[in-house]
């Protein structure tokens, strides 16, 4: 790793200008050339290599989250490599995977590390980013990333299995919500790219036994990901049998399932929700109390628990490689996009390459 060097080495090298997806207002996206963004102070800027899109980024697209302000550089599951940096810790050239909280700092959660719940979430000025949501993300050449949502790469680490880097975060942190213990038997709900990390990691980190919920043809090809897939369907028969569940589908369906999948005195971790207006009616109340059941919200990654994921990841005992379904270069956004939310060709997780013309 060569060392890091002042911002004037960012004239020979970095283009004034730049390809970046934007979401120029709600419903309304367009591929153009930006002015590539500056680093301002604890920040470096990313040249990436590799950048995927989620249903989050729908729900930013159709105006839902009022944080971010149009015109937006979406994009906040990437990795690349350092371009510019004035730290000596993260030197240009470094692999580098993104998380997607930053938090303050200062305020009464971020000094607790659950900077995903920071008290100045929006406000720039105090440190707080939210990569992809409050500040430019990934879907460009460049980004300026604060120093503070950095992972280095560990060596065989792929950019585009980096770019899982924030997903596997929410997922470990999910289990670790619920408390995971060596031999539990655990169901996850939601067959997604989440759900699919969440089940390998809760294999890999002792679960005695793993249940895959889900519907449709993407279960097939998962198959291999735990130990039994189940079509939500047949719930039914499984009702009370897991020490630990958690949900990644964000549907009322999939909470209800998750509540009435847990044995008596077991955990129930709901992640799926991010996006309001889905309300949980239909559920009898004892069977949470006398149930003695702990049900437990999780949001995304704090407590710096995507590092932790990244050496699991290269140590093999996670499989992104074929959650990416697909690739295209970043000039193919709209036949990604597309591919993505209509999901063609059972596609999971679509990757995009901004440096692959160049
Ligand atoms: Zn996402
Ligand atoms: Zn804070």
């Amino acid at each position: 790793m060569k060392s890091a060097v002042g911002l004037s080495a960012r004239s020979a090298e970095i283009p004034a200008t730049m390809l970046a997806v934007v979401f120029t207002a709600p419903n309304e996206f367009a591929l153009r050339e930006v002015p590539t963004p500056r680093p301002g102070p604890r920040e470096v800027l990313v040249r990436v290599r590799a950048s995927m899109v989620c249903a989050t980024d729908t729900k930013i697209l159709a105006g839902k989250f009022p944080a971010t302000r149009f015109p937006h550089v979406p994009g906040h599951e990437f990795a690349g490599e350092i371009a510019v940096s004035n730290d000596e810790r993260f030197g240009i050239g470094a692999r580098v995977g993104v998380e997607v909280h930053v938090g303050c700092g200062t305020c009464d959660r971020c000094r607790e590390g659950m900077y995903t719940l920071c008290q100045n979430y929006g406000k720039r000025e105090t440190g707080h980013a939210h990569v992809g949501f409050t500040t430019g993300g990934g879907l460009a050449d460049y980004a300026a990333v604060p120093i503070a949502a950095l992972h280095m790469l560990p060596e065989h680490v792929t950019f585009d299995q980096g770019a899982w880097t924030d997903n596997l975060g929410v997922a470990l942190w999910a289990l670790e919500r619920g408390r995971i213990a060596a031999g539990d038997k655990v169901v996850v709900v939601g067959p997604g790219a989440i759900g699919l990390c969440a089940a390998q990691l809760a294999r890999t980190i002792g679960a005695g036994r793993v249940t895959l919920v889900g519907r449709g043809p993407r279960l097939a090809r998962v198959r291999d990901m735990a130990d039994e897939v189940i079509d939500a369907a047949d719930v039914a028969r499984l009702r009370g049998n897991f020490d630990l569940v958690v949900e990644f589908a964000g549907t009322a369906d999939a909470a209800r399932d998750a509540i009435a999948l847990a044995r008596r005195g077991g955990r129930v971790v709901l992640g799926g929700a991010t996006g309001t207006g889905v309300a949980l009616s239909g559920v009898d109340l004892s069977t949470i109390v006398l149930g003695n059941l702990d049900v437990l919200g999780s949001l995304a990654n704090p407590k710096g628990v995507s590092g932790r994921a990244l050496a699991l990841l290269a140590d093999g005992k996670v499989d992104v490689t074929s959650l990416t379904t697909h690739h295209f270069p970043l000039r193919s956004f709209a036949d990604a996009w597309q591919t993505f939310t209509e999901r063609r060709d059972g596609a999971i997780r679509v990757m995009l390459h901004p440096q692959a013309e160049s």
